[in-house]
């Protein structure tokens, strides 16, 4: 039940100074922030983390996904708490901005759409990443973090040293 979820704070949060505000929210939901480091990934990394956006959303979308993640440095954390995964997907809610629902971190702090990033042609800047189901949750954790830079520590309200 206790599980850890990749979160990213992708190139338009860090560039937006949002990386506070956001991780704030996860700190204020009660989860346990047990790895976290800036890093400029190249496209082929890219296309290691995204390794099945072609298949899922066409070869276009990795494009400019891949332009989009490699703009700038990501903030990558490993999030843990019961029921991560699903419990951080909700926190960071649907894809799309524009109908994501407010008091989500993607309704509260943009709002851009399918459309307008197919006319532009560039993503969805949606600011953040959260792994999908349990089972990619290890993968990217794996991916984006050496064993040595996960820490197992013991919150205040764990150990009630106030
Ligand atoms: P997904 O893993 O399906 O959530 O897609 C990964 C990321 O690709 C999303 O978080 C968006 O940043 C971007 N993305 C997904 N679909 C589109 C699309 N149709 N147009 C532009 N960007 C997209």
């Amino acid at each position: 039940m206790i599980e850890r979820s990749l979160v990213l704070l992708k190139p338009d949060a860090v560039k937006r100074g949002l990386m506070g505000k956001i991780l704030t929210r996860f700190e204020d939901a009660g989860f346990k922030i047990v790895g976290a480091k800036m890093t400029w990934i190249d496209k082929d990394f890219g296309k290691r983390h995204y390794a099945d956006i072609a298949e899922r959303r066409g070869e276009k979308v990795l494009k400019v996904l891949l332009n989009f993640m490699t703009q700038g440095p990501v903030m990558a954390l490993c999030v843990e708490g019961i029921n991560a995964v699903e419990n951080i997907r909700k926190i960071v809610g649907g894809t799309e901005p524009k109908s994501a629902l407010p008091g989500t971190i993607r309704g509260d702090f943009a709002h851009i759409s399918f459309a307008y990033a197919d006319k532009e042609n560039k993503a969805i800047e949606n600011l953040i990443h959260a792994s999908g189901n349990v089972e990619e949750a290890k993968v990217e954790v794996a991916l984006w973090f050496k064993e040595s830079e996960l820490h197992s520590y013991k919150t205040a309200y764990e150990t009630h040293t106030f």
